[in-house]
Order: C-alpha cells, then structure tokens, then sequence
C-alpha cells in the first residue's frame, strides 16, 4: 500500500502515508490500557492490525493515490481526505477507550457499553479530530497547498462520524445465547455461534471502515472540484 502511494502520489503522499502511520500507532499504543477493564467490554478486536483492517483503512487511500498521475494535486487531496478520517477513526477508537464516561450514541444521546459500535465520547471526538488535523496538516505542508488544512480536517471530522453512523445503524449486530451478551461477530470470543439481532449480517466493522473512507474520499474530490486550482 504505501509503495502504491509513493508511486501514485509520490514523496508528499508518502509524508501524509508516514504521518498517519506513525500517529495511529503511537497513539494506539498509548490506549493499550483501556480505562474500563476488557471483562465488561463488547468483544471488540481493539488494537488488531490485521490484513482486512489495513485494507479497509487505506485501500481506499492506495487507489486514490493512482489518480495522482493524472493529476498530482487532486491525487494528494484524495489521499489526505481518506487518511485524515482513517486517521480520526483510529485516534477516536483508541482514545475514546481511555475515557472514564461511557460512550453514547450521537444522535439519541442514549448511553452504550463501551466497544459498541456508534458510540461516541467527548474524549475519542476530540482525539479524532485531532488526528484527522495532524494528517492535514502534513498533506497542506507537503504539497504547499493552504486550503487542504481546514478541508481535510472536516472531512476526517465528517468520515469519523459516519464511520460512528454506520457502525450503529447498518452495521450485523449479533448476540451470543450462551453468555447473553451482545456481539459484533456471528461467532462468538467463547466460540458458540451468535444469533444476529439486527443490521446487515455480513457487514462488519472493517466493512464500516471501508465505507467510510471512500465517502471521505469522495468529499475530498468534491472540495478539490469546489476549491482548485487552489494555493
Ligand atoms: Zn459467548
């Protein structure tokens, strides 16, 4: 993937490549310690950095990058679009595992156990958007392109929260008959197949992730059309 990136976008792509890389896993590795113990957590895969999840986080990121030889500057926009709400998912996954208030859903407000998919916290949004404004940041100074900070740091924003979205309302939600807990898995951690209880079966949260990245990708390409030729 990032030699798809260098090779699309070249060495300002491969900066916002690095920029997300090394934030992502510096701050999962900071939230390593959830503030709630595992025991009461949904069966999330936490800080797994599995082949789906990598595909579904940049993938989107590697192909946009490949327009960029068509065009180098809408190829950096789509690139830093897509890795800024890759970026912001992760930071908000990973430090909302840190906060001490249970999540809730954004648009209801109801509260949710933490790991449940849509479920929000004050401390995982301000950490997303944080992310999402860091790889701006890097795609704006690497290209020497202004207007990218504030577009890529709202779409990051925009991905983040459909990502929570889609994560709650479309998302297989499941439920496990022998523990009589809620799933995200059609199996469950205790290996009794789970019952699904609502949302798309075969959608799971790589899937969301997916999804989310190429609605960003198609913001970014959408504000490229609105603000370029841009400085
Ligand atoms: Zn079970």
């Amino acid at each position: 993937m990032g030699a798809l990136i260098l090779f699309g976008a070249g060495w300002a792509g491969g900066g916002v490549l690095a920029a997300f890389f090394v934030s992502s896993s510096l701050v999962s590795r900071l939230s390593a310690e959830p503030a709630i113990p595992d025991t009461t957590r949904l069966d999330s895969k936490g800080n797994r950095r599995d082949h789906a999840q990598v595909l579904a986080n940049g993938g989107v990121a590697a192909l946009a990058a490949l327009v960029g030889l068509r065009d180098p500057t809408l190829g950096l926009w789509l690139v830093t679009g897509t890795l800024a709400a890759a970026a912001a998912d992760t930071w908000a996954t990973s430090l909302g595992a840190r906060s001490r208030v249970a999540p809730r859903l954004f648009w209801s407000g109801r509260p949710v156990p933490p790991g449940t998919s849509g479920g929000m916290t004050v401390l995982g949004t301000a950490g997303g958007a944080t992310g999402g404004l860091l790889v701006a940041a890097s795609g704006a100074l690497a290209g020497g392109l202004p207007s990218l900070l504030p577009a890529a740091t709202l779409i990051g924003f925009a991905g983040m929260v459909a990502d929570s979205a889609l994560g709650a309302v479309v998302q297989g939600r499941f439920y496990c008959p022998a523990c009589h807990l809620p799933s995200e898995w059609p199996v469950h951690r205790c290996a009794t197949a789970t019952l699904h209880r609502g949302g798309l079966a075969w959608l799971d949260n790589d899937g969301v992730n997916f999804a989310a990245t190429a609605l960003a990708a198609g913001l970014s390409f959408a504000a490229w059309a609105w603000l370029c030729p841009c400085s």
